[in-house]
């Protein structure tokens, strides 16, 4: 039996896709530990992992504040992290002397995971629920001038925080040997050689596993009615009346029926009246809904845009920031779906016209899942693990 210790960040598109391979390695007879979350406690529990609470030791972030930074303001993400991994350093460092596991499994964005296993000289294994990152792909990512900019500014304010991890014992050269993994680095991506950008340019220890797609949702039979419309921005930068109202009004009365996810923080009543072929709800059963649609409208994160490509489902691109962009690029140029040119009504409907029109995109979209069926998900990736 093994010992294994997962941590991901707090966000559903980073944790979900792990949660398949934990209930893999568990179903195999291994221990597995999860730093996470409370909001996540449930689904690690179900999988049959010993969750352990990290919610007190993050930095107090707003809505507001998350808002503006997410994706956008690198020395603030930089700066939490190095804040938590210090809030954290007692408890884990106590914690894992004593439980002595095989390995580390840490998402590519929690960096703390990765710190911790240097500390402790435990080997680490990278997790990436987003594209594999490298010098070369760091070129397709195309920042904004916003986020450059702030990039430069932020660089003594990220400078100090590595001044703060060495003090506290953490052997860091510069925060580049932080966020990047190198080609002798044992990386597990959740998507397809296919799909991943410069794909050549990635060692064997790279195992492209395809998606994890979680076992428990309903598999629907497609009914050959009327053709089904999914809306969503995900779980993180969601707020967005503005773009919901427009897809109501783009598709009120319409032939389709539309299916919107607009997540936990927005008023529903707020949007005003919901068309009767409308179902709007905070959060849905994304992968039942995508088993059902002909299009989904997406904002372009990691894993929404694998689940879709997973059913064959043809897109509709609304990116909001740079690493989203970097996504939607690859499903347009292997013409999986188009990007919408602005959000008013008739960009949507015309955007949604187009993708059903021409069955290119929805045959694109089925060859991708092909490659992802293939490449093996969830017990792909335990396998990885344990082979290690
Ligand atoms: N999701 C869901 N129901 C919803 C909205 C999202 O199940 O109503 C899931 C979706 O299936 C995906 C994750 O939440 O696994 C969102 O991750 P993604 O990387 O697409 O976007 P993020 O939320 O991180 O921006």
């Amino acid at each position: 039996m093994k010992k294994i210790v997962f941590f991901s960040i707090p966000a559903h598109g980073h944790t979900n896709p792990t949660i398949p391979v934990v209930a893999e390695l568990v179903k195999r007879g291994h221990e597995v530990w999860y730093y996470s979350f409370k909001e996540f406690q449930e689904k690690i529990e179900d999988a049959g992992a010993k969750f352990i609470p990290c919610d007190e030791y993050l930095p107090p972030v707003t809505q507001q504040e998350l808002e503006r930074k997410v994706g956008k303001d690198f020395a603030a993400l930089i700066e939490m992290v190095v804040d938590t991994t210090i809030a954290l350093d007692d408890k884990v460092c106590t914690e894992l002397q004593a439980f002595q596991p095989d390995c580390i499994v840490s998402d590519s964005v929690c960096f703390w995971g990765k710190l911790f296993a240097r500390k402790l000289g435990i080997p680490y294994i990278c997790s990436t629920t987003t594209f594999a990152f490298n010098q070369h792909t760091a070129k397709l990512m195309k920042p904004r001038l916003k986020e450059m900019l702030r990039m430069i500014t932020g660089i003594p304010r990220i400078n100090k925080k590595m001044k703060l991890l060495r003090k506290q014992g953490y052997e860091v050269e510069n925060f580049i040997s932080i966020i990047q993994n190198d080609n002798e680095t044992n990386t597990i991506v959740y998507t397809s050689k296919d799909f991943q950008p410069l794909s050549e340019t990635f060692s064997d220890r790279y195992a492209f596993v395809g998606p994890s797609i979680r076992q428990s949702s309903d598999i629907h039979e497609k009914e050959a009615k009327r053709k089904l419309i999914y809306i969503s921005l995900g779980t993180v930068l969601n707020q967005n009346k503005h773009f919901y109202q427009n897809s109501l009004t783009a598709f009120a009365e319409s032939d389709f029926d539309v299916v919107m996810s607009v997540g936990e923080k927005t008023d529903i009543s707020s949007l005003g009246p919901i068309p009767e072929n409308f179902i709007v709800k905070k959060y849905v059963d994304q992968l039942a809904v995508l088993q059902k649609a002909d299009v989904f409208i997406t904002h372009c994160g990691m894993n929404s845009v694998n689940e879709s490509l997973y059913f064959g489902v043809p897109m509709v691109l609304f990116p909001l920031h740079s690493e989203e962009g970097m996504v939607a690029n690859r499903v347009a140029e292997l013409r999986a779906g188009i990007k919408l040119k602005g959000s008013k009504p008739k960009d949507l409907r015309s955007a949604v016209a187009e993708v059903l029109a021409d069955q290119t995109y929805r045959k694109n979209a089925q060859k991708l899942s092909e490659s992802f069926r293939q490449a093996g998900g969830a017990v792909e990736a335990a396998q990885f693990i344990l082979s290690l």
